[in-house]
């Protein structure tokens, strides 16, 4: 590649906004198609939706709705959020977002590191409910003066950012040859944007929807009927109503994807074409691969990647995470085998040595956000120190600052230990939580993991 001259190098971070790659992908089963991703990840703020932010900002700036030192509101699942920050804040708005409490900590985190005020609310309830996230970021904006909501969920600029910036680059990009583009519908944005550049454009190409299993569009688009909406945890996709900006009437094709095959199509993705990509980009590509699986003719088949999988790392490429979803195919033993989720034996416990320092121990569960630590050596289970045991030991001790935490996690820990066999039913539990204390699980002399109150709840949610 060549270094770009002083004349292409952009002024601003916002001048790399657009014009993402396509790369194509070789990796997977694809029956007789050629199927093309879209990295829509490369946007400075790491998703699709800088090219919408940037357009709806500019448009409210034109017919006067924002004006100097204004306030801008939104409700969105974090990725719009991004956007907003990356091309509002800069500019000396004010930026209040609405978010529901199933995004993941990195976006959040990244938010309120560019400036924006992130307001979390629930996402178990739905639209007209006064905590929903869209209600709950109208109302704000009708107590706050001068304030412009954004509503990308009805917003014209939105849409128009993809029919004017990503369809003709999509179609360029593959000298004019498209036959289908598979998306999927948070706002309806891209969805309508490609859907109306491709109808006016390249008429053969279809727009094929992918949706989240539990999401009411795809079973609309398949049945005609309104479903009563699931819950799913892929993000920014999948909607519980039709948004005013998704026309469906353009989608030719529709399918329910399942979480788990959407985080391990998006695990697949990484691991065979080497992307990093986020939840809903698997199910894009689990939908593309679908489609391109049923062709009997060769097609040309484009897909998005419409977010970097960095904002997921602690959720669709944690092991933990995907088990304690119940996204993994793992067998059920009907003993405490199904409680470990993290195990001892596949070095998914963390643990400590009776010989480490109390500093050590200090550290791992900050660290690991865990408030106990089983004790080991050699395998076997010799103690258990918590919080408490730590602040004992340190905070009574009339040593200097930094010789009370040098003292050896043996001289601090519990030996006094009730463990259970792994073979014992998953209720042989209870009675330990009953007593304040932990299940610690071992397989005759090796100790395999750790159970909390925790684990057991999530297991009923799982099972029931
Ligand atoms: N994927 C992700 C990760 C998103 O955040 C969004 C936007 N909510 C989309 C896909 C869907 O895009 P649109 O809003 O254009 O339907």
């Amino acid at each position: 590649m060549t270094s770009p001259s002083a004349a292409d190098r952009p002024s601003s971070v916002l001048g790399l906004i657009g014009l993402t790659p396509i790369v194509e992908l070789t990796r997977f089963d694809i029956g007789p198609c050629r199927l093309f991703a879209k990295l829509e990840s490369q946007n400075p703020g790491g998703s699709i939706k800088d090219r919408v932010a940037l357009s709806m900002i500019a448009a409210a700036e034109r017919d006067g709705r924002l004006k100097p030192g204004g306030t801008i509101i939104e409700a969105t699942a974090g990725n719009t959020g991004l956007g907003l920050a990356q091309v509002g804040l800069p500019k000396g708005y004010r930026l209040i977002l609405i978010v529901p409490d199933k995004m993941s900590r990195e976006k959040i985190q990244h938010l309120r590191a560019l400036g924006a005020d992130v307001r979390i609310t629930r996402s178990d309830v739905g639209k007209g409910h006064p905590d929903y996230y869209q209600d709950r970021a109208e109302a704000l904006a009708a107590s706050i003066p001068g304030s412009f909501y954004v509503n990308q969920f009805a917003n014209p600029a939105n849409p128009l950012a993809h029919e004017t910036t990503t369809g003709p680059e999509i179609l360029s990009a593959l000298d004019g040859d498209v036959d289908a583009v598979v998306v999927g519908v948070g706002s309806g944005g891209t969805l309508t944007g490609l859907g109306r550049f491709f109808r006016r454009a390249s008429p053969k190409t279809r727009m094929v929807l992918a949706d989240p299993l539990g999401s009411v569009l795809a079973p609309l688009i398949n049945t005609g009927t309104l479903i009563e909406a699931g819950s799913w945890a892929v993000e920014g996709i999948g909607e519980d109503f039709v948004p005013p900006n998704a026309d469906l009437s353009l989608v030719s094709a529709a399918y329910s994807i399942p979480d788990a095959e959407s985080m391990a199509t998006a695990r697949d993705l990484l691991k065979r074409e080497g992307i990093l990509a986020g939840s809903s980009s698997g199910t894009l590509l689990a939908a593309a691969l679908r489609y391109c699986r049923e062709q009997t003719e060769p097609k040309r088949v484009v897909t998005l990647v419409c977010d970097t999988g960095a904002k997921y790392l602690s959720k669709v490429y944690d092991d933990a995470w995907i088990a304690e979803q119940g996204l993994a195919t793992r067998a059920a033993y009907g003993d405490l085998r199904d409680l470990v989720v993290r195990s001892h034996r596949e070095g998914g416990t963390i643990t400590v040595s009776p010989e480490d320092t109390l500093l050590t121990a200090y550290k791992r569960m900050r660290g690991a956000d865990v408030s106990q630590l089983p004790v080991v050596s050699d395998n076997r289970l010799v103690g258990l120190i918590d919080e408490s045991d730590v602040l004992a030991a340190v905070g009574t001790k009339a040593q200097v600052r930094d010789h009370r935490f040098l003292s050896s996690v043996r001289d601090a820990m519990v030996t006094d230990l009730h463990t259970v066999d792994v073979h014992q039913p998953v209720a042989s539990v209870l009675p330990l939580f009953d007593r304040g204390e932990v299940a610690l699980v071992v397989d005759g002399a090796d100790f395999l993991g750790l159970v909390t109150p925790v684990d057991f709840i999530n297991h009923l949610r799982l099972t029931s």
